[in-house]
């Protein structure tokens, strides 16, 4: 060991002193037994007092007791709560909605519970399979001639063997709102229109990542359609959107942008109606306005600052309602302030 620590000539000039060796930061205090002959007790002591004195106040030739203090240890910085590396657009959704739910299904871990169980005497699809089995149907669907799928009774009942007549008309009744709307039509003229777009790119450090319900891009024009089965009792489609998906709504034109565009136009579909479309423009010169939003918002979730925003519809499905969050009854002034002192 002293040999590997290139300590030996240290340790020469060292004599019966501890000797402290630095190498690559770490620090090493050694002391050296040289087995110097010791000079036994007095026969006489010992039968004096019957027991040998094991420590005497000279240290008797032991080695010496203090070692030389080492430098105090530099105070460790206290760990984030959750460094964001990865966001998809639902996440970032999510985290708009309820950040408390965000952190309790994104950084901790908890899996959504099934929506039906919070809704007693409720069966059939949850309304994440219902908006699932639309998103499927309408990727399968022809931009160029919006018709829904012939087989689409059979396909849902594929892919959920448990829909209910009522679950499968309201599918339906989605597909066709879309396929029936102006939106379709206009984007049955768009030639470069493609359903299931991925995109992914990078900023502040992190990869923000999703798929795009249709996009086209041709030339510096982006249009980007996104459907939506959220239900219309939430508020108007302009208030759902400003309200719930903003973020989303800016990363989709980031990405665009990213992709060559100039300006970009994200359409939300509310299916619930055919007409309830919202239209944004976003043109280059708002970039670093749309950057700085994001860059604020993943500042946020860096910061660790997660708290529980209840409503009806956030709160179905949520893994922490009833386990760590009150959920609705968050609402009662008395009740928010003290959950709100404790979850901080
Ligand atoms: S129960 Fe509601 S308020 Fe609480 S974390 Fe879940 S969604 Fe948010």
């Amino acid at each position: 060991m002293l040999g590997r620590l290139e300590a030996l000539k240290e340790i020469e000039s060292a004599g019966r002193d501890p000797v402290e060796l630095e190498r690559q930061g770490a620090r090493v205090i050694l002391r050296v037994d040289r087995r110097r002959a010791e000079t036994p007790p007095a026969p006489e002591a010992a039968a004096e007092d019957g027991q040998l004195a094991l420590f005497a106040p000279d240290g008797g030739g032991a080695l010496p007791a203090l070692a030389p203090a080492l430098s105090p240890l530099a105070d460790l910085p206290v760990p984030p709560l959750h460094r964001v590396r990865r966001l998809s657009f639902s996440a970032l959704a999510l985290f708009e909605r309820c950040s408390y739910r965000y952190y309790a299904e994104r950084a901790v871990g908890m899996r959504p519970t099934d929506e039906r169980a919070v809704a007693p005497g409720t069966t059939g699809l949850a309304a994440t399979e219902i908006g699932d089995a639309v998103h499927r149907l309408l990727e399968l669907v022809n931009l160029q001639e919006p018709l829904p799928p012939d087989d689409l009774a059979a396909k849902v009942r594929g892919w959920y063997p448990r829909v209910s007549d009522e679950e499968l008309e309201r599918i339906a009744g989605f597909v066709r709102s879309y396929c029936e709307s102006e939106l379709a039509r206009r984007v049955a003229a768009l030639p470069d229109a493609r359903a299931e777009r991925p995109f992914a790119f990078e900023h502040d450090g992190v990869l923000l990542h999703g798929r795009l319900d249709v996009l086209q891009l041709a030339g510096d024009q982006a249009v980007v359609v996104d459907y939506k089965t959220n239900t219309l009792e939430e508020g108007t489609p302009e208030e759902i959107v400003d309200h719930d998906y903003r973020l989303q709504r800016l990363v989709y034109a980031l990405a665009c942008f990213r992709a060559g565009a100039s300006e970009v136009e994200v359409v939300y579909h509310f299916l619930e109606r055919a007409d309830a479309a919202v239209s944004t423009v976003f043109r280059q010169d708002q970039l670093p306005e749309l950057e700085a939003e994001l860059s604020g918002a993943i500042a946020r979730i860096d910061a660790g600052n997660f708290r529980p925003t209840p409503d009806e519809f956030i709160c179905a499905g949520c893994p922490a309602l009833d386990v760590v969050c009150a959920g609705p009854r968050l609402r009662s002034a008395s009740y928010a302030e003290h959950a709100l002192a404790t979850v901080s």
